[in-house]
């Protein structure tokens, strides 16, 4: 006899509850694998106290996940033993704050041209989680009890603006979900049947590393003794007989353990779909265990996509951390650093304490040591990838690299080295910088560059009359984030990178009569111009066009001026 309170959910949430409730899936049950990863985690978070806490887990620690369903009721039942929730962590965790994920997502989603067809990989990407069961119910319930406690919470809710909470009584600790379903419509998938349940499992969370199990009919040999069988020893009738039976359904197979070669393919790309909830095959794949004073395994991926939240600093990292299989973190920025933050993964360290904290992780050495290996090995994978694989990559994770430069100052030349860029003289192909090298004119110094919003005006620009009559070949920087690359990388090898919109180009030396010749003129301009510019000079980099806007030696480029300006600085 607690009260029951009645809640709405947050604004952001009641959005989202009426997207999910409102939309037309592809595929709907991609929300069992939200419900099942959220068991493994809380699961995880149980068997990490209870390192620390032994006492209450005593006489209950065989973790599992279960699922029944009820085709008549037309339910679907997702329980675990795991750490459970107290009544504040249920209105936090389920009802009020939406998670950070949530509202990008219903910003994405509107302006997405489909806004009525929601995809799993857009669900996937910001974890909508918990509430995407309403995918699949009318409504909800949610009982559960934490770890130590004596009560149990239970939670209700239609998904239409508000729940329902209260105490109540509940046995074990842990936590149950109970879907009443919609109805199926033709041509639906039915989440009551085994058949299915089964299936669904097998394909999305077949490497949770807690048994998922179902009590399921499987059919077995009726024992001799008891079969009927005819004078000549001939069964009458049935051999086998139907049985009811807990069955686990996922494999559990943590393969970054293993070695290699007892890997097939089809296990990685299920795998690197399991921890990056992508939908497309890895890139590349980085499977090692590194050994030495100590050892660990590292299961690496490149996926083949760039995330559409790539830059968003809320973005989890792609790095699990494990310790003997147990989980311990993901979104583990220590591993790896921030601009390599695509790379989905897995580190199980034997050696690690099961206690760490992320604080203690930014100190320890043994995690240093870790992360310095993975770069090496990455920047290795990267320099040996064919051409062809190398810029498909590089037009995806390139911008993530470029944002390497001013923050690694270690690995800064070979980030450098894995630039690419197109030019005045490679018609639309990619040059490196070291290919760049090697095509320079036997009197050319300097890596030219020019910057711009696209590769035609600038192919176009007055500003590169003169390096083309002396047959320099040019950068060409569209993307916004070279800006950043031109400022932290003054050279490479010995050869400045300069600007050829930016100061004195120094090609040939002007010559002074000329010079006063034009004084009066350029005064005038100056004048007319006053406030619009700083200085009207003769300039080195025209050869046809009379007259051309350019950049000091250390002031913005044009482009960067409007970037600037188009974010409101
Ligand atoms: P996420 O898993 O990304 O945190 P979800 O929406 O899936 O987001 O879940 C929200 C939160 O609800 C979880 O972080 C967790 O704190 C809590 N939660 C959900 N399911 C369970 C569960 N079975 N046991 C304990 N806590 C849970
Ligand atoms: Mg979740």
């Amino acid at each position: 006899g607690t009260k029951k309170e009645t809640c709405e959910f947050k604004t952001e949430v009641q959005q989202l509850l009426h997207l999910i409730i409102n939309s037309l899936y592809s595929n709907k049950e991609i929300f069992i694998r939200e419900l099942v990863s959220n068991a493994s985690d809380a699961i995880d978070k149980a068997r990490f106290k209870e390192q620390t806490e032994p006492e209450l887990f005593e006489g209950s620690n065989d973790f599992k996940i279960r699922i029944a369903t009820d085709p008549e009721k037309r339910t679907f039942e997702i329980s675990d033993n795991g750490i459970g929730m107290t009544f504040d962590e249920v209105n936090e965790n389920i009802g009020t704050i939406a998670r950070s994920g949530t509202a990008a997502f219903v910003e994405a989603l509107e302006k997405s041209k489909d806004a009525n067809v929601l995809s799993p990989e857009l669900i996937g990407q910001f974890g909508v989680g918990f509430y995407s069961a309403f995918i699949a119910a009318d409504k909800i319930t949610l009982v559960t009890k934490a770890a130590g406690a004596d009560k149990g919470v239970r939670w209700e809710s239609d998904g239409k603006g508000s729940y329902t909470i209260e105490e109540t009584e509940k046995k074990d600790r842990g936590t149950t979900i109970t879907l009443e379903l919609k109805k199926v419509e033709e041509g639906d998938q039915d989440f009551t049947e085994e058949y299915t349940i089964r299936h669904i499992i097998k394909k999305h969370s077949d490497f949770v590393t807690y048994p998922v199990v179902m009590n399921v009919e499987k059919s077995e040999p009726i024992p001799e003794e008891a079969i009927v069988k005819d004078a000549d020893g001939k069964p009458i009738g049935e051999t086998y007989r139907k049985v009811r039976a807990d069955e686990t359904l996922n494999s559990m197979k943590a393969i970054w353990t293993k070695s290699q070669e007892d890997v097939t393919p089809e296990e990685y790309e299920e795998f690197y779909r399991h921890i990056s909830h992508n939908w497309d095959k890895p890139m590349e794949i980085l499977h090692k265990r590194f050994e030495g004073i100590t050892e660990y395994d590292a299961l690496l991926f490149i996926p083949s996509k760039a995330p559409f939240d790539m830059f968003r600093p809320e973005r989890k990292n792609g790095m699990q951390l494990y310790c003997k299989r147990i989980f311990i973190m993901d979104d583990c920025k220590e591993l790896l650093p921030e601009y390599l933050g695509f790379v989905q993964g897995v580190v199980d360290a034997p050696d690690l304490n099961l206690n760490v904290s992320r604080e203690i992780l930014q100190e320890d050495r043994l995690v240093r040591n870790i992360k310095k290996n993975l770069v090496k090995k990455i920047f290795a994978l990267l320099e040996e990838m064919d051409k062809e694989k190398y810029e498909a990559f590089f037009d995806e994770f390139g911008q993530a690299l470029k944002a390497g430069l001013p923050t690694d100052f270690a690995n800064k030349e070979r980030i450098a080295s894995l630039l690419r860029y197109k030019t005045t003289k490679s018609d639309g192909k990619y040059v490196s910088l070291d290919q760049y090298i090697e095509n320079m004119k036997d009197d050319q110094k300097e890596i030219y560059y020019i910057t711009g919003e696209n590769m035609k005006s600038l192919l176009n620009s007055p500003l590169l009359e003169s390096l083309k009559a002396k047959d320099y070949e040019v950068l060409l920087m569209v993307d916004p984030v070279d800006e950043w690359v031109t400022q932290s990388l003054p050279e490479y090898k010995e050869k400045k990178l300069k600007s050829a919109e930016k100061g004195d180009l120094d090609l040939d030396a002007v010559d002074d009569k000329k010079k006063d010749e034009y004084t009066p003129l350029f005064d005038f301009l100056k004048e007319k111009l006053e406030g619009k510019v700083k200085d009207v000079q003769i300039s080195k980099r025209l050869k046809e066009s009379v007259a051309c806007l350019s950049g000091d030696d250390h002031g913005m480029s044009a482009y960067m001026e409007k970037i600037l300006k188009a974010s409101g600085q």
